[in-house]
C-alpha cells in the first residue's frame, strides 16, 4: 500500500474487508476505479444483511409478533441513522427511503412538481445533470409547460455562478443541482445556490449521488430544502435510496405512490395519509435494505468522512497528475490543484473510450466508459463519451500506476 494513504487511512486494513478485490482476471488482481458507478460491500454490511435474513426478517406493518417489532423497530432507527449521517435535525420523519436517488428525484417531481408548477414557472438546472435529475425535470416541465433553464459550466470546469445568479430569477420555483459532478468531478456551491434560490422564493433540490459517500454533507448547514444520494455508492446495497425533505415540504406534498403502508385511515370514499415518512413508502418496503444503509453509514463514520475525503482527494490530484503530463491526453474538469470529487474522466486522442475501457479490461483495470447518464454535458465538450476513473476508500497510488500502465498499452496497440 501506498504511504500516503496510510497517513489518512488504513487502506491495507479496509481492504480487507472487501474480499472482491482479491479476485483476478487473467491471472491479474482487479483495480476496481468504477466507484462512483457503484461501490463495494463490505463484510460487516454483508454479514448485517445476512444477519437480518437469518434472524429478524419479517414484514414491517408492527405486526404483533416478536419478528416484526424487531424488523419494525430496526427498520424505523435506520430513518433517523441516516438522518444523523447527514445532520437532519427533524430525524425519521425527514428521510423517506426510496429505491435510488433516481426514484428520490422522481418523488419529488411528480408529488410537488406536478401539482405546483405551471406555464409561468422556470426550473433552473446545471449542464453538469446527471440524467436523473435533468430527464426528469425536462419531463415535468413538459407536463406543466414550465422552462428548464441550464447554468453554463464555466472553461475550468467550474459551475459559472455569475451566469447562476442571471438565471434563478422570481421565476425560477425550483432549483435543482448535483452537488459533485460524476463526470467532471466539479465540487458545487451549493449553499451558496441554496442563498440565490430562498432569495428569489425558489426552493433547492441537491443530487448528492457523488457527495454523501465521499465527503461531510450536512444537509441544514447547505440548507437544502430536498436532498437525494444512493445506498449502492456508499458501501450499502443496491435497492436503496434516500429522498431528504424539510419536514413542513414533505407534509405539504401529495403521496408519490399510493397502497398500502402509507395510509392512516380509508373508507370507500376516500384516505388519509399516514404520518411521515411512511407517507411516501407505499408497499412493503425497503427494510433489509434501509437496515444494511444505516450499517453502512456507521461503517462509513467508523473511517471519517473527512478522512475519506481527503484521501480521494490525494487520489484524485495524484490521476490528475499522472494522466495531465500525457500530451495525448484529454482531462475534463476543474485542473489540478483543484478541489474534485474522487474522480477523473478523460479522454485519449487517438483511442475511442469504450476500446479504452475494454482494453483496461485486459489488464483487469475496471473503469467506466461512456456518457456517464450525461449526454448532454458531453455535447457541450464536444465528445460523445469519456473515459472515467472513481476512487474510494480501499484504493491507492498504485492502482493508479496501474490505470496509467493499460493506458500507455491502449496508446501503443492503437499506434
Ligand atoms: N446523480 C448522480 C450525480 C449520479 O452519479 C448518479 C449515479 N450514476 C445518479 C444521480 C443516479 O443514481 P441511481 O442510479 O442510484 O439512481
Amino acid at each position: 500500500m501506498g504511504h500516503s494513504e496510510s497517513e489518512l487511512l488504513d487502506v491495507a486494513s479496509i481492504r480487507e474487508d472487501f474480499p472482491i478485490l482479491q479476485r483476478e482476471f487473467g491471472g491479474q488482481q482487479v483495480v476496481y476505479l468504477d466507484n462512483a458507478a457503484t461501490t463495494q460491500t463490505p463484510e460487516p454490511i454483508v454479514e448485517t444483511i445476512a444477519d437480518y435474513y437469518r434472524t429478524t426478517n419479517a414484514n414491517v406493518h408492527r405486526g404483533l409478533h416478536q419478528l416484526s417489532q424487531e424488523a419494525s423497530i430496526a427498520y424505523e432507527d435506520a430513518h433517523d441513522r441516516v438522518a444523523e449521517f447527514i445532520g437532519a435535525s427533524g430525524e425519521r420523519e425527514e428521510i423517506v427511503f426510496t429505491k435510488n436517488t433516481t426514484e428520490s428525484m422522481n418523488v419529488v417531481a411528480y408529488a410537488w412538481g406536478l401539482n405546483e408548477l405551471g406555464p409561468e414557472d422556470e426550473i433552473v438546472l446545471t449542464e453538469m445533470e446527471h440524467h436523473a435529475s435533468l430527464v426528469t425535470w425536462q419531463q415535468i416541465a413538459k407536463k406543466t409547460g414550465a422552462t428548464c433553464r441550464y447554468i453554463r459550466t464555466a472553461e475550468d470546469g467550474t459551475l459559472d455562478m455569475d451566469h447562476a445568479r442571471e438565471l434563478i430569477t422570481d421565476d425560477t420555483a425550483m432549483v435543482s443541482v448535483v452537488h459533485v459532478s460524476n463526470t467532471l468531478g466539479t465540487v458545487n456551491p451549493v449553499s451558496q445556490l441554496a442563498d440565490i434560490a430562498h432569495d428569489h422564493g425558489a426552493y433547492i433540490f441537491v443530487d448528492g449521488a457523488q457527495s454523501v459517500p465521499n465527503r461531510p454533507v450536512d444537509v441544514e448547514a447547505i440548507d437544502a430544502d430536498f436532498f437525494a444520494f444512493s445506498g449502492h455508492k456508499m458501501c450499502g446495497p443496491t435497492g436503496i435510496g434516500v429522498l431528504y425533505g424539510k419536514k413542513h415540504l414533505l407534509e405539504e406534498m401529495e403521496p408519490y405512490l399510493y397502497g398500502g403502508m402509507m395510509i392512516k385511515k380509508v373508507t370507500f370514499e376516500d384516505s388519509k395519509w399516514n404520518d411521515l415518512p411512511w407517507k411516501f413508502e407505499a408497499g412493503t418496503p425497503v427494510i433489509c435494505q434501509g437496515i444494511a444503509l444505516a450499517a453502512a453509514c456507521d461503517y462509513l463514520d467508523d473511517i471519517g468522512m473527512e478522512r475519506i475525503e481527503r484521501h480521494e482527494q490525494r487520489l484524485a490530484d495524484y490521476a490528475m497528475e499522472r494522466l495531465t503530463e500525457q500530451e495525448d491526453v484529454e482531462v475534463y474538469g476543474p485542473p489540478a490543484g483543484h478541489e474534485r470529487g474522487g474522480l477523473v474522466s478523460f479522454n485519449l486522442d487517438t483511442v475511442h473510450a469504450h476500446d479504452l475501457s475494454s482494453i483496461l479490461n485486459d489488464s483487469a483495470v475496471a473503469i467506466r466508459a461512456g456518457d456517464h447518464c450525461t449526454q448532454p454535458l458531453h455535447d457541450t465538450l464536444g465528445v460523445a463519451a469519456s473515459a472515467r476513473a472513481s476512487f474510494y476508500i480501499y484504493n491507492t497510488r498504485e492502482e493508479i500506476d496501474k490505470l496509467v500502465e493499460a493506458v500507455d498499452d491502449a496508446r501503443q496497440l492503437f499506434a
